[in-house]
């Protein structure tokens, strides 16, 4: 467990203060950090990815309960500090990655991809919310290994992830996100339970992947699906008719059932926008 008082030591081991730039809220409430772990259901032994482990503070939690951890740290100063630390209270259990998380806007840093390689893991970590997006996008469509992801980051994108078709939140990524697993909610966080407190509301978000669900684990089809749905959402109020017509150049695309060129993409429900996305992906793919 790690107090203010610890955390602020260990920044000054860092030799510096909290840097806005690299989202550094530091999360100070233990039963937090502790229904976070529990709600990812994580034990001994298994593979958990940390993004932005800071000082340590979620961490060492898993540590303690036997997790292998791979922690990820772009912060030069705490990644050391989190080696002379953590690293060497728990050589076996921890792999520290320093660096960015993310090589560009859709692919994981690859040190951080071949120490996880093929096996199946769980993301557990309160997310720089500049990152939170694009890095929860990337290991629900291209890593199938991926078996969940338990995080902290700004409410408003928890929304979006759990939308229902008709809301306003409702896009390509509450589509990908329920139709490859089950998101909820796990707790709402005032901007106190962060130390500096940020600027924006937050909330822990869990999403279990289900294989069972639409689509299959086939990661190639989830890329081309995340595409075909952004553009989809990209013309949200407008007639599907004019809309797959343009993407399509043209073609004759089969309407799935339930769907018609009348409706619009937002009253469709995860399963009807990503059939739809099947039918306008076979058309693509034999004009190709
Ligand atoms: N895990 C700590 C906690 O719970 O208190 C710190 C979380 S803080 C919200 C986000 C952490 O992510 C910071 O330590 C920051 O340096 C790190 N970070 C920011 N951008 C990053 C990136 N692109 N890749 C990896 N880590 C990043």
């Amino acid at each position: 467990m790690q107090s203010l008082t610890r955390i602020k030591e260990l920044l000054e081991m860092a030799g510096h203060g909290p840097k806005k730039a690299l989202g550094q809220n530091f999360l100070i409430d233990q039963n937090l950090i502790n229904k976070l772990i529990d709600a990812s259901g994580v034990g001994a032994g298994d593979l958990v990815l940390e993004i932005g482990p800071g000082t340590g503070a979620l961490t060492v939690g898993l540590l303690e309960r036997g997790c292998r951890v791979i922690a990820c740290e772009l912060d030069t100063d705490l990644a050391r500090v989190l080696r002379e630390t953590l690293g060497a209270e728990y050589p076996d259990l921890l792999t520290i990655i320093e660096g960015d998380c993310l090589a560009g806007k859709k692919a994981l840093n690859s040190e951080v991809a071949s120490a996880i390689g093929d096996e199946g893991f769980c993301m557990v970590a309160n997310l720089p919310y500049h990152a939170a997006t694009p890095v929860m996008m990337t290991l629900m469509t291209r890593h199938g290994n991926c078996r969940g992801m338990y995080v902290t980051i700004q409410r408003e994108v928890v929304d979006r992830f759990a939308a229902g078709s008709g809301s306003k939140t409702y896009g390509m990524i509450s589509v990908v996100a329920q139709c490859l697993g089950e998101v909820r909610m796990i707790a709402k966080l005032k901007p106190g339970c962060f130390w500096p407190a940020p600027g924006v509301e937050s909330a822990m978000m869990g999403w279990t992947r289900d294989v069972g669900l639409v689509g299959g684990a086939d990661p190639g089809w989830w890329v081309q699906m995340s595409e075909l749905a952004q553009s989809l959402f990209q013309s949200r109020r407008k007639k599907l008719g004019g809309v797959v017509k343009k993407m399509v150049d043209g073609g004759e695309v089969a309407w799935p059932d339930g769907v018609s060129g009348d409706d619009r993409v937002d009253s469709l429900d995860p399963e009807r926008v990503h059939a739809l996305c099947r039918s306008i992906a076979g058309v693509i793919d034999t004009e190709r």
